[in-house]
């Protein structure tokens, strides 16, 4: 029974790579004298290093509030300076963002960002708990890999998606007039409307230049006013030097289960089963497996990089 190692397998992650944290949360309550699971939560030592040192700061999070240890681990201090996408959609600047995301997702990506790290998983998720775990830990270090290599094939120091993109607003900023007020400021019409763009503080009113430091059409527009070139204008996270920052550091091999000893960690049981919408109580050892993994999906954690970037307790992980 995998639930009942699970502190070991915690264990086992935490003395092999330093730094990591693993946490193992269980309901007492619900039936005493058992620990039934409630989430396995963690963080890799050297993901978490790569995404701080290399991902610019929007997190998304599927049906769960980054609290206690996610908000420690990723040193997120009271928020500022953080966006934060959520499959929520109840307020506005999430539904913006949503938008702007969906545009970044014109390159064969899901809009649903949360939602595809789920799909990204879902054969694993099928897996009993620590051999989902292991399956997901193997796919994460095989990507790490993969995208060191992805890096080498880009044609230009800026990713392929924010060249493209920067690509089509130039083609855009053809439509626009632009006014100067100084070397900075400008007004900028696109037919019947007009976005004000400051090149120093590099925003732009239709907020898309902020939200993905990619300059607008509008922004363009300005720069090409001032015998720029838009390329230089493209935000840092974009270049192969950072992106490569994040998968500078690797994690550790660890020990097969088999291979390690039990030890007198608690024993956890399975949770209880939830009552699934439209859906018959009958079948309760499948119940508690599916309980087991909404769960543990419920707490993942990404974050999404400019170029979409999904950190994941396991880390991040750029999916393309
Ligand atoms: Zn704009």
């Amino acid at each position: 029974m995998e639930f009942a190692r699970l502190c070991d397998y915690a264990d086992n992650i935490e003395q092999t790579n330093p730094g990591s944290i693993c946490l193992v949360k269980t309901d007492r309550n619900l039936e005493p004298g058992k620990n039934l699971f409630k989430y396995f939560y963690v963080c890799f030592d050297a993901l978490k290093k790569g995404w701080l040192e290399g991902c610019r700061k929007i997190i998304g999070f599927d049906g769960c509030f980054l609290k206690g240890a996610c908000k420690v681990d990723l040193e997120l201090g009271d928020g500022a300076g953080l966006t934060i996408m959520s499959d929520m959609q109840k307020a506005s600047f999430e539904v913006k963002l949503k938008e702007e995301l969906a545009a970044l997702g014109k390159l064969g990506k899901e809009n649903n960002m949360c939602e595809t790290f789920n799909s990204w998983i879902l054969a694993p998720r099928h897996k009993s708990i620590i051999t989902m775990l292991e399956d997901i830990r193997h796919k994460v270090v095989r990507r790490h890999v993969d995208m060191i290599q992805f890096a080498e094939t880009w044609i230009t120091d800026i990713s392929h998606m924010a060249r493209v993109i920067l690509e089509e607003n130039k083609e855009l900023s053809r439509k626009c007039k632009v006014l100067s007020f100084g070397t900075d400021r400008f007004e900028v019409d696109e037919y019947e409307y007009r976005y004000i763009v400051n090149l120093r503080r590099r925003t732009c009113t239709c907020r898309s230049w902020q939200l993905r430091g990619i300059p607008c059409a509008h922004a363009i527009s300005a720069i090409y006013h001032q015998e720029e070139e838009p390329y230089n204008y493209v935000d840092h996270w974009y270049r192969k030097e950072i992106f490569l920052k994040v998968y500078q550091y690797f994690l550790e091999p660890i020990p097969n289960m088999k291979m390690r000893p039990d030890t007198n960690n608690m024993v956890i049981e399975p949770p209880a089963p939830k009552p699934m919408p439209g859906r018959p109580q009958k079948k309760k050892r499948k119940a508690n497996l599916d309980c087991a993994i909404l769960d543990f999906s419920s707490c993942i954690l990404l974050s999404i990089q400019t170029w979409i970037d999904y950190f994941v307790f396991f880390g991040p992980v750029h999916v393309f």
